[in-house]
């Protein structure tokens, strides 16, 4: 590594400079590097939401080592300076942004230091693809993967990480067994269930506030090689939550989600996505899996992927969007859980007045069950019910078009203030300072 530059902190200005002037502090030697360059600035200040417009940081910290992070936070509590993590900037609301303060690119800390048949040791910054692809040549794999595996796993620890899988093995966060974390004071803690559990509470789903996490020892169990995903259609909303409620009890799959759609002949449609995972020669009975579902059964789906494929069914999509340019547009995400009781009565209502407009050309609508008990991580806010349903807006809009944006965001506000009034939750909100 070169020899970095000298970066001083001067307090009046309240910024990092090269030449040293009075009242300045220099910020200690680093194994990384500080970054203050435009280019560094604009990725840090924008998110995949581009919902916010919050000032840049000072600076973009790419620790080269665990010991810059202690090193850096110790600095930064010194000198007044907040200090976040990001990492592959996922978030929809500014969550990973720190608006004159220093952003701490966690990518570059991705090692994978301990792989075995029922847990790997991985550094934060490293995504979830990654982490499949070391285990399952071992046959293994995390019980719960994120929809999208090119979220970091520092990211979706921080928040909790729902999906299909939830329903059997709860969040992503309910399946770590050990981290490792910088507190605010720069002190580097191991905790676990057993070791510093308070901790280990806090960190899990607790969004960068109460330490950064440098690694994790996450559960892994074992992994067929394919799978096969069942698309059932509904035209009717009670009809598609009574078979998910169904599914959901027994157990039948081993991934269930949902969709609605708001077509545009001003109906709804509604998919119930459910994926059994096999090895062949052993095959999935249909009979048993759908039997006494009320679901159109002449619009049934079934697809064969590898386990791998099903896993990573989004990169497909994403690379079009990409290419086509929506995936780089703003995205006013809203995503909440329900409680049973009144999940229809909020689902209805927002149905009622939402259209494939207000939806945005590749938005998505979830809507799928998860036994509240499953879910053990005390930081996640969750209804009052024995079952909650994830219900998340996932909206697009245009670009350069602030009226539109600013529209989609009120209209989620609106659909929030209904949920929460009905004993709903905020999942993957702004940070409440
Ligand atoms: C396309 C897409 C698909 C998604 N699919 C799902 C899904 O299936 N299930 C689900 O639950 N969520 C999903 N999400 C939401 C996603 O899990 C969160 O936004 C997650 O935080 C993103 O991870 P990231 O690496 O991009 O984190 P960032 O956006 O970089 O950071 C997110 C938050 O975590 C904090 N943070 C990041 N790294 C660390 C660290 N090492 N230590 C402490 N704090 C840290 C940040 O400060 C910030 O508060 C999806 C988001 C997108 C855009």
């Amino acid at each position: 590594m070169p020899d970095q530059p000298t970066w001083y902190f001067d307090p009046a200005d309240h910024c990092f400079i090269q030449s040293e002037v009075p009242g300045a502090v220099a910020l200690p030697a680093l194994d990384g590097s500080l970054d203050t360059g435009d280019t560094a600035l604009a990725w840090a200040v924008d998110d995949f939401g581009r919902t916010t417009a919050l000032p840049p940081p000072l600076g973009v910290l790419r620790p080269g080592s665990v010991d810059d992070i202690s090193t850096v936070l110790r600095f930064a509590g010194e000198h007044g300076i907040a200090v976040v993590a990001r990492a592959e900037g996922h978030s929809t609301s500014g969550q990973a942004q720190a608006p004159a303060g220093i952003v701490l690119d966690m990518r570059g800390l991705n090692a994978v230091h301990l792989v075995t048949a029922d847990r790997i040791v991985v550094e934060a910054g490293a995504r979830w693809s990654q982490v499949l692809e070391t285990t399952l040549p071992l046959g293994a794999a995390p019980p719960v993967l994120t929809d999208y595996l090119e979220l970091s796993v520092g990211g979706t620890l921080s928040v909790g990480g729902i999906s299909g899988a939830t329903h059997q093995h709860g969040l992503q966060t309910d399946n770590v067994l050990e981290l490792d974390a910088i507190t605010h004071d720069g002190v580097h803690v191991t905790c676990s269930p057993d070791t510093n559990p308070d901790l280990f509470e806090a960190l899990r789903a607790g969004r960068g506030r109460h330490g950064i996490i440098v690694r994790a020892t996450l559960r892994l169990v074992p992994a067929h090689t394919h799978a096969r995903w069942y698309r059932l259609r509904y035209h009717d909303l009670d009809t598609f939550l009574a078979d998910q409620r169904t599914l959901m009890a027994e157990g039948r799959f081993h991934h269930l989600e949902g969709q609605a759609t708001p077509e545009h002949d001003g109906t709804w449609t509604y998919r119930i996505d459910a994926a059994t995972y096999f090895t062949p020669p052993v095959t999935p009975v249909r009979e048993q899996l759908l039997a006494g579902l009320a679901d159109q059964r002449d619009a049934l789906e079934i697809n064969d992927f590898t386990y791998h494929g099903f896993q990573n069914r989004l990169a497909p999509g994403v690379e079009l969007l990409r290419t086509l340019g929506p995936w780089q547009g703003p995205h006013p995400w809203l995503n909440l859980f329900l409680p049973d009781h009144t999940a229809r009565q909020v689902l209805a209502e927002t149905f009622s007045t939402l259209t494939p407009a207000d939806l945005g050309d590749d938005g998505v609508i979830l809507v799928y069950p998860v036994p509240r008990s499953r879910i053990r991580t005390p930081q996640v806010r969750l209804p009052e019910a024995p079952i909650v349903f994830l219900f998340a807006i996932l909206r697009s809009a245009p670009p350069d078009d602030a009226t539109a944006l600013n529209a989609r965001v009120q209209a989620n506000h609106r659909v929030q203030h209904r949920a929460t009034a009905a004993g709903g939750t905020v999942y993957l909100g702004a940070i409440e300072t």
